[in-house]
């Protein structure tokens, strides 16, 4: 087991109060290793090291900073077979989504490398003669990057590699559950030629870590994901110091079956998409919206499916669930099944905690599934687990108002063959992403992902939109008429 510290200024520290914790297998208990638990003190430290390294960071060539992270990447591809274990060894995701998982922290710093060679402003004409009009990008500063555990490789890369293009210093926090795939990340971005400095890690808890660096008003920007009522309280606080903050919270996510779909496809789309990371992701199916004149055909496919699927270490590779990410999710996830059942809703499968030799020391639960009406809590709330509601729907327009009737808007999904009804979906639903013909999950790195409603505070990750949240827009007027012209007045 090894004994990790802190990241500040290119060298690993212990934190000022010496106090650890320790992270977890949760599919067996077993103690993976022991981090700091990061003081008020330490993230000053971090965020002074910061502020120093900043300036030199801020000249130095995008292109260039480009090709650091470029050599993160290729540093990760290396290591990962052996990173996207550790994935799944500390999250509990099955291995193919631990790899998956670090191919899209891959994917994203190779995308974002290039926006070192783009960075783009625009230049447009003056409404006078002889005078030019551009906007450049400029770093923001030292930023703070919180990140949740469920997608522990991407996420922060997400993040990290977006402020880092554009020449911005970083204090970066994990979850508590997934410290040590994130000191893989930090160890990657140190061994690519990072500066000292300008990536700094603390781990610790969000009450007094994330905490700080929400509120000290050195950190100028908030990159955050995790779950809608921390994101409220991150808001409310950073608020007293005006700083940017970029919220990428809960989801709910509905999968429509049309009439006219193929159920075949429309099943396998929701197994995934429902059961993929035992439901642990932003983007998991937790609503399955079908049509009444498919409603049994599909519900009998669902079920059948769904009692094959095998439940067990994420390792196996003959495993196709593995547990959730800790007790409390395990604690969170059997009070909603017992809310269900107390809601009249019918369980038609699951529901219960998996017991017996090898589910022993994990936190393992049934793929579950209720036939619900909608209005009640488990069609509404976020249960972040493998917990799917099925509700039947008269048609189209009862569909999408079902799929809309929820205080979230992050993913959705429609399976029909029409093609009209396609492009109504798309248009109709109240959410930052629609699937047609394929599940609620599948987000590709080059395009933008977010949310609306609570799931989101409007920014977007990912995509070239992912550098909006990390710069400035600066607008430049150059008169080279050589007088006083006045822009408005002369005419
Ligand atoms: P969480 O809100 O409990 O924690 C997220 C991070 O915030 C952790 O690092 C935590 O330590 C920190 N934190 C906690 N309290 C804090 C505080 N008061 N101030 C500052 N930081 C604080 O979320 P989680 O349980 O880690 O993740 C699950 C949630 O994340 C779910 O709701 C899920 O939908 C959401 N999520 C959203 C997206 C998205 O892109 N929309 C992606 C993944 C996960």
């Amino acid at each position: 087991m090894k004994k990790y510290d802190l990241y500040i200024n290119g060298d690993w520290i212990e934190s000022t109060a010496g106090e650890k914790f320790e992270t977890k297998n949760p599919a067996t208990g077993e103690t993976l290793a022991t981090f700091p638990k990061g003081t008020k003190k330490d993230v000053v430290k971090a965020i002074d090291a910061a502020e120093r390294a900043f300036p030199q960071w801020k000249k130095y060539p995008a292109p260039k900073r480009g090709d650091i992270l470029l050599k993160a990447a290729s540093i990760a591809r290396k290591k990962k077979e052996e990173f996207g274990e550790i994935v799944t060894k500390e999250m509990g995701k099955i291995l193919a989504e631990g790899r998956g998982d670090v191919q899209e922290a891959i994917d994203f710093l190779e995308y974002i490398s290039g926006e070192g060679r783009r960075l783009f402003g625009e230049t447009t004409p003056s409404e006078l003669s002889n005078k030019f009009c551009m906007t450049i990008r400029q770093p923001i500063g030292v930023v703070g990057c919180i990140t949740p555990w469920n997608f522990p490789a991407a996420i922060p890369c997400w993040k990290l590699g977006a402020a880092l293009i554009s020449g911005n210093s970083v204090v970066f926090k994990p979850a508590t559950l997934t410290p040590l795939c994130a000191a893989k990340l930090v160890e990657i971005f140190e061994e690519a030629g990072l500066p000292p400095g300008v990536l700094n890690f603390i781990t610790g808890s969000g009450s007094v870590v994330g905490r700080e660096i929400v509120e000290n008003h050195r950190v100028k920007a908030v990159s955050f994901t995790g779950g809608v009522p921390t994101g409220v309280d991150i808001y409310g606080k950073a608020s007293k110091s005006l700083k940017p903050v970029h919220l990428e919270l809960g989801g709910k996510n509905p999968q429509i079956i049309m009439d006219d779909a193929n159920i075949d496809l429309a099943i396998e789309g929701v197994l995934f998409g429902a059961f993929g990371s035992a439901g642990q992701r932003c983007t998991a199916t937790s609503r399955l919206v079908i049509h009444k004149d498919v409603y049994d055909k599909a519900t009998k496919k669902l079920l059948e499916r769904t009692k094959a699927l095998r439940i067990g270490d994420p390792l196996d590779p003959e495993v196709d669930m593995g547990p959730v990410a800790s007790v409390d999710q395990e604690k969170k996830i059997l009070e909603y099944i017992e809310i269900g059942k107390k809601e009249g809703a019918k369980l038609l499968c699951g529901g219960k905690k998996l017991n017996g030799k090898r589910y022993d020391k994990g936190f393992f639960i049934e793929p579950t599934i209720f036939e619900a009406e909608h209005g009640m809590r488990i069609t509404k709330e976020e249960i972040f687990g493998p917990v799917l509601a099925v509700i039947k729907t008269s048609g189209y327009a009862d569909s999408v108002r079902i799929a809309n009737d929820v205080e979230y808007g992050l993913s959705s999904s429609i399976y029909t063959k029409d093609v009209s009804t396609a492009f109504r979906a798309i248009q109709d639903l109240e959410v930052g992403i629609t699937y047609v013909n394929a599940p609620t999950i599948g987000a590709e790195v080059h395009l933008p992902f977010g949310g609306i409603k609570n799931t989101g505070n409007g920014g977007r990750e990912a995509g070239t939109t992912a550098i909006d949240e990390f710069t400035e827009m600066k607008t430049v007027f150059i008169d080279y008429s050589g007088r006083l012209q006045k822009v408005q007045i002369e005419k």
